[in-house]
């Protein structure tokens, strides 16, 4: 077997040139996003070396505006179950939903361990048990800093911080170099449960040599450090000595560091904190069992006894961040939740950051919070929020300390990709070490140049909350135009045997607003087109159906421009 000294290409920058890596008959490494390349959301990566191939988390996203009745958007899949059988392990960063939420979509096709923390490992748990049975699941639970084989790869996992615990980055070792998933991070140079990230392992795996770089960019536009965690616990607190009453603060229910900084202001304060929405409640109780919460003595009450202690005294935990409509908060706003009632002198806080897309129903969530006599705190100068994400100074540190070959902004839109691409540029990276990635594009690896090549199926798996039945894009398209125009129905009455029509045709509109004659135009119409049908087609109620219906969209489409769905119903007799 030929045996070469593979030495790094001219350009490189910094340490790569001067270590020649000894190879023989290296594979080609494919890493293929199915997800979270240009969208912020349904993270979903591919890594392939010859025949072994791993998935870097399975994550879901949230359905823009024009998604009508859809819940949830997830990769689309195909691409990796045609390779299933050549799955090593699905590898996950941590237990946000757009890492993870599309597990329990993708396991039921397919039987491959899910390797990661243990923090990670009991929310998925937590999340498939609602979904699937969870007894088909196979967790291989690590600790951060170790490295698990996974076929022909390895895959080493690296703490860093974010918002939720156990955030790990991934270094995946290939024959080309380690490929190094930054996963969603920060910076944090004071977390709250004091963990950091590993800088010193990220400098030695950036010694050894990374090949390419998946960053995290969705705060690649703000300048500087991101806020600490840790200076959220004095907005929190200010506002909470301000409170006349009750405060209710809401956020995402794994942002586990959050709630521990509101215990701590509730033991220093002398308040009670109780929960509220059954996600938020499943997860205290697994963090305080598995000690990810340190709640003080006595502070935490059940909902049902938070009217024994003076309204002063009180904090409550709530879902809603997001104004989702079924979520605690959202049902207080409207007076639908029998637990808990809003009165004049509560102090509501948002200490989340709204997704893109759901400011309107927020907003909307936060008037109806004001009528009942709340005050509301949004992010403003007090710090109630810190992002999970890191800003452009933290950034720069981690390209600086793992130096990559390649660079691969992900976990940003295009325009998060753009401005990734500037600073990369700025630091001295040449244009052709960046790539763009988008869905479904194949980024190779190989002896000696990165490319990308012909693309796997990929896209936007629409999914709505009655089932596992996709969301199809003519589905989409007719609830856009009942949404816009609603719907006509047109019947005919038709003797099939003779093709005769036995009666007039009739018209029967819903969500329809169009000018008083325009059905009465298009019926005129229906039944010249009618008229005008050959014996042998009044006879084929198919055939009349399809005449009816582009005749009655034509008609008002032209009067009224606006396109209603339309449909043709032949009522047959003989
Ligand atoms: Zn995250």
């Amino acid at each position: 077997m030929p045996i070469r000294i593979r030495t790094w290409k001219a350009d490189c920058p910094l340490h790569l040139a001067s270590k020649p890596v000894l190879w023989h008959h290296m594979s080609l490494v494919k890493v293929i996003p199915l997800g979270g390349a240009g969208e912020i959301g349904k993270n979903c990566t591919i890594v392939e070396q010859g025949d072994d191939l791993i998935v870097v988390d399975v994550g879901l996203s949230f359905p823009h505006e024009e998604h009508y009745g859809v819940d949830i958007v997830i990769p689309d899949f195909t691409y990796l179950l045609e390779n299933k059988h050549r799955l090593k392990g699905i590898f996950l960063t941590h237990a946000h939903e757009d890492h993870v939420g599309a597990l329990s979509f993708l396991l039921p096709q397919l039987k491959c361990p899910l390797v990661c923390t243990q923090f990670t490992a009991a929310m998925v748990r937590s999340k498939l048990e609602e979904r699937m049975h969870i007894k088909d699941v196979e967790f291989q639970i690590v600790q951060p800093g170790a490295t698990v084989q996974a076929g022909n790869m390895s895959v080493e996992f690296v703490r860093v911080t974010h918002s939720i615990p156990e955030t790990c980055a991934l270094a995946v070792r290939t024959e080309h170099g380690i490929v190094f998933f930054t996963a969603d991070f920060k910076l944090d140079p004071a977390p709250v449960d004091g963990i950091l990230t590993d800088m010193a392992r990220l400098a030695e795996i950036g010694d050894e040599g990374v090949v390419l770089l998946m960053s995290d960019s969705t705060n690649v536009d703000q300048p500087g450090w991101s806020l600490s965690e840790s200076r959220v616990i004095e907005g929190l607190r200010t506002v909470v000595n301000e409170a006349p009453g009750r405060v209710l603060v809401t956020m995402f229910s794994s942002n586990v560091h959050r709630m521990q900084q509101v215990f701590d202001i509730a033991a220093e304060t002398g308040r009670k904190v109780s929960s509220t929405g059954r996600r938020m409640e499943t997860t205290i109780d697994m963090c305080r069992q598995l000690k990810y919460l340190r709640i003080p003595e006595n502070v935490y009450i059940r909902i049902d006894e938070i009217g024994r202690y003076p309204s002063k005294e009180i904090i409550v935990l709530t879902t809603g961040s997001q104004g989702e409509p079924m979520a605690a908060l959202s049902k207080m706003s409207r007076q639908e939740y029998s637990r808990l009632q809003i009165v004049p002198g509560d102090t509501v806080v948002y200490s989340a950051r709204a997704i893109p897309g759901n400011e309107g129903v927020i907003w909307r969530t936060v008037n109806r919070l004001y009528k009942l006599g709340a005050n509301v705190i949004m992010e403003g100068d007090t710090p109630i929020h810190a992002s999970g994400h890191a800003y452009q100074e933290e950034i720069k540190e981690m390209i600086d300390l793992v130096k990559p070959y390649y660079i691969a902004p992900v976990h940003g839109e295009p325009r998060h990709q753009t401005a990734y691409r500037q600073l990369a540029l700025s630091l001295g990276w040449p244009d052709h070490r960046i790539f763009t990635l988008s869905n479904g594009d194949v980024l190779c690896l190989d002896d000696d140049k990165a490319y990308i090549d012909k693309p796997v199926v990929s896209g936007d798996v629409l999914i709505d909350q009655h089932g596992n039945v996709p969301v199809t894009d003519i589905v989409l398209a007719q609830r856009s135009s009942l949404g816009h125009d609603g719907v006509v129905v047109i019947s005919v009455a038709l003797d099939t045997k003779r093709g005769e029509f036995t009666g007039k045709p009739e018209a029967q509109i819903r969500g329809f607003s169009g000018p008083g004659s325009v059905i009465e135009d298009a019926l005129d119409d229906v039944c010249d087109v009618l008229a005008k049908l050959l014996p042998s087609e009044a006879k084929n109620a198919d055939k009349v159906r399809q005449v009816v219906a582009e005749s009655a969209s034509r008609t008002i489409s032209r009067r009224c421009q606006q396109r209603p769905v339309i449909v043709s119903v032949v009522v047959e007799s003989e």
